[in-house]
């Protein structure tokens, strides 16, 4: 059971890129840790997975923003993929 390694040459922490993806993908980064992330996406296909992933989510909650507000659901279920976290949906109504 191999996995990827626990950080790359550059000595930058997995953990630490998947935290920053989000502000990878908005672009939001310091420039000095861009490059670390880069360069560390570049090694670990693990967090070069998560990296399209998180890719792919920004473009979807994208379209739905374009066409109006992003619906609380598919934000629910978008934040649930990307945390981890189940959102209880309330049942009142
Ligand atoms: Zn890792
Ligand atoms: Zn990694």
């Amino acid at each position: 059971m191999s996995t990827h390694p626990e950080h790359n040459a550059a000595g930058t922490h997995c953990a630490d890129v998947v935290l920053r993806l989000f502000e990878f993908v908005d672009d939001e980064t310091e420039p000095l840790d861009r490059d670390r992330i880069q360069a560390h996406l570049d090694e670990c296909s693990a967090c070069l997975a998560e990296y399209q992933m998180d890719l792919l989510l920004k473009a979807l909650v994208r379209r739905a923003c374009a066409r109006q507000s992003a619906p609380a659901e598919l934000r629910a279920q978008i934040l649930t993929r990307i945390t981890g976290v189940t959102v209880v949906r309330r049942t009142d109504g």
